[in-house]
């Protein structure tokens, strides 16, 4: 299930496996990720830090400005600067991994879509995934086996 799941950024210096699917993924379409990602959305695996490997590099935090004066660190390569991964609230267990760096993006669709009051006019979403106009209820979505793990790792 989980060969296959490496990734990395631009320059291959960076690189990356995830060891267990992650617990959940999101599809942000708020202003943030728009603008620092430069594109309509992010695509980010919440998974546990301690399982996702580091091959190769050093990815290196840099800190965010949040509205919510919620600290959030995006952690880039620091050859190309792309970006690998976040870190929200400075969760040292939790990891916010971009889909889109993975070899195989592909096979991590969005479990569901978030801040849609912002998305872009032109991106539709698809059916049968749940779409939030903001954030969401974890304990409403995730499946049980998720929030073991979430509670398994933060208590
Ligand atoms: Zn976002
Ligand atoms: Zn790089």
């Amino acid at each position: 299930m989980t060969e296959g799941f490496e990734g990395g950024c631009f320059c291959g210096s960076v690189r990356y496996r995830l060891r267990a699917a992650p617990m959940f993924v999101h599809c942000c379409h708020c202003r943030d990720c728009q603008q620092q990602t430069g594109s309509g959305f992010a695509i980010n695996a919440l998974i546990e830090t301690d399982r996702v490997a580091l091959l190769s590099g050093a990815p290196e935090p840099v800190a965010m400005r949040t509205e919510s004066g919620r600290p959030h660190d995006i952690h880039r390569c620091p050859v190309c600067k792309v970006a690998v991964w976040s870190d929200y609230g400075r969760r040292a267990g939790l990891r916010f991994v971009r889909v889109t760096t993975l070899d195989e993006p592909g096979r991590l669709p969005p479990d569901v879509h978030i801040y849609t009051r912002s998305k872009l006019p032109w991106v539709i979403l698809p059916q049968g995934v749940p779409a939030f106009e903001a954030y969401y209820d974890a304990r409403k979505l995730w499946p049980a086996e998720s929030l073991e793990r979430r509670r398994a790792a933060f208590g």
